[in-house]
C-alpha cells in the first residue's frame, strides 16, 4: 500500500471549547494510518481564542496548519478556503465541533483508496439535536430535491472526502454564494458513502442560528435552480386567468342582469392578497438578482490575515524528497 498524503480541513468559528479535544482525536485517529498528513484549521474570525489556540499548537505540531481569517466570512467560504491550501493527494472536510466522528475518515480513506473519488458520510441518526433543527433539515432536503436537477444526497452534510481531482474542479468554480456539497454532486466523478452516527456537539452551541440556516437555504436552491421564477410566472399566469374570467362574470351581472357586485371590503381584500403575492414574487427575482450583483463585483471571497503552518510552504519540496527516498 503505497503512502499518501491526506489533508484534513476543520472550520472553526468561535470552538474554542472544543478545538483542543478535536486536534487531539484528530491526530489520534490520522497517525493510526501512518499516512502523512496535515490538519488545516480554518478560523473563520472567531471572536474566541481558537486560534490563538491553534497556533500555540502549531509550534509543538507540524502538520498543523492555520489559516486566519480577517473576519467571519461563513462556514462553506471557510471550506473553500481549505481547499485552496490543500495540498494532499485526499481532502477531508470535517466540522470542528466533534459531531462528524473523526474514526469515520479511516472508512473514508479505505474507500478512496478502493478508487471512490468522492466519499460522503451518510448520517443514519442524529445525536442530541432538536426537533426543530431535524425538522427543518428534512424540510430543506426535500425542497432542494424537488427544486433542483442536480442529484444532492439526503441526510449528507459537508462531512466528506474528495480526491485531489475534485478539489482541482471545485477550485475553479468560483461563485460566491457557495453552497459546497452541491457543488460536489454537480461536478460528478466517482461517488459512494459511508454511514455514521452523528454525535453531539462536544461543546459550545452551534453556529448556525436560524438566520443562516435560511441563508444557507437561499443559496442552495437559488444556486442550482431556477424553478422559483418560473414558479412566478406561473402563479402570474394562473392568477390573470382567473381574474379574467372574474371579469367577464362581473360584467355579465352588470349589463344582463338586475344585481351587480357591491363591496368595497371585497376589493380592499383582493388588492392587499394581490400586492403581497407580487412582492413576494419581486423578492424571489430580488434574490436572483443580488446573487448576480454578487458575482460581478469579483472581490475575493475571502481575506487571510495570516498562513501559519511549517509544512505551509516546504511542503511540495518535502514531499518531493520523500519520494526519492
Ligand atoms: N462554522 C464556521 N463559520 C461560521 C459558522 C460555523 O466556520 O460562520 C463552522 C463551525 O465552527 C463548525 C462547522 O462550521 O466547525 C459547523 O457549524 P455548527 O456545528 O455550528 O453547525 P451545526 O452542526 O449546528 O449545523
Ligand atoms: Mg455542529
Amino acid at each position: 500500500m503505497s503512502h499518501a498524503f491526506i489533508s484534513v480541513i476543520v472550520p472553526m468559528y468561535n470552538e474554542e471549547e472544543v478545538i483542543g479535544t478535536t486536534f487531539k482525536r484528530l491526530k489520534e485517529v490520522m497517525d493510526s494510518t501512518g499516512d502523512r498528513y496535515e490538519l488545516i484549521f480554518v478560523n473563520d474570525g472567531s471572536k474566541d481564542r481558537s486560534a490563538d489556540m491553534i497556533r500555540e499548537l502549531s509550534r509543538k505540531h507540524k502538520e498543523i496548519v492555520l489559516i486566519d481569517f480577517s473576519r467571519n466570512f461563513g462556514h462553506q467560504i471557510a471550506i473553500t478556503a481549505g481547499m485552496d491550501y490543500a495540498q494532499g493527494d485526499a481532502i477531508i472536510i470535517i466540522d470542528a465541533d466533534l459531531q462528524d466522528p473523526p474514526e469515520i475518515m479511516l472508512d473514508m480513506i479505505a474507500k478512496w483508496r478502493e478508487g471512490y473519488e468522492v466519499v460522503y458520510g451518510k448520517r443514519i441518526k442524529r445525536k442530541g439535536e432538536t426537533w426543530f433543527k431535524k425538522t427543518t433539515a428534512m424540510l430543506f432536503y426535500r425542497t432542494l430535491r424537488a427544486l433542483t436537477s442536480v442529484d444532492i444526497p439526503s441526510d449528507t452534510g459537508d462531512f466528506r472526502l474528495i480526491d485531489r481531482k475534485v478539489c482541482d474542479v471545485l477550485k475553479g468554480l468560483k461563485e460566491k454564494n457557495r453552497f459546497v456539497r452541491g457543488l460536489i454532486s454537480w461536478i460528478g466523478f466517482k461517488q459512494t458513502s459511508v454511514e455514521f452516527v452523528r454525535e453531539e456537539r462536544y461543546a459550545g452551541v452551534t453556529k448556525y442560528p436560524l438566520k443562516r440556516m435560511l441563508k444557507f437555504a437561499l443559496d442552495a436552491i437559488t444556486s442550482f435552480s431556477y424553478k422559483p421564477l418560473r414558479i412566478a410566472s406561473y402563479i402570474g399566469f394562473t392568477i390573470s386567468f382567473v381574474s379574467f374570467i372574474y371579469l367577464l362574470i362581473v360584467l355579465y351581472q352588470r349589463l344582463f342582469t338586475e344585481s351587480t357586485t357591491a363591496g368595497w371590503a371585497s376589493i380592499v381584500a383582493i388588492n392587499l392578497l394581490f400586492n403581497g403575492i407580487i412582492l413576494i414574487l419581486l423578492g424571489v427575482i430580488g434574490e436572483y438578482i443580488g446573487r448576480i450583483y454578487d458575482e460581478t463585483k469579483n472581490r475575493p471571497l475571502y481575506i487571510v490575515r495570516e498562513a501559519v503552518g511549517q509544512q505551509l510552504d516546504s511542503e511540495h519540496h518535502a514531499r518531493k524528497s520523500e519520494d526519492e527516498r
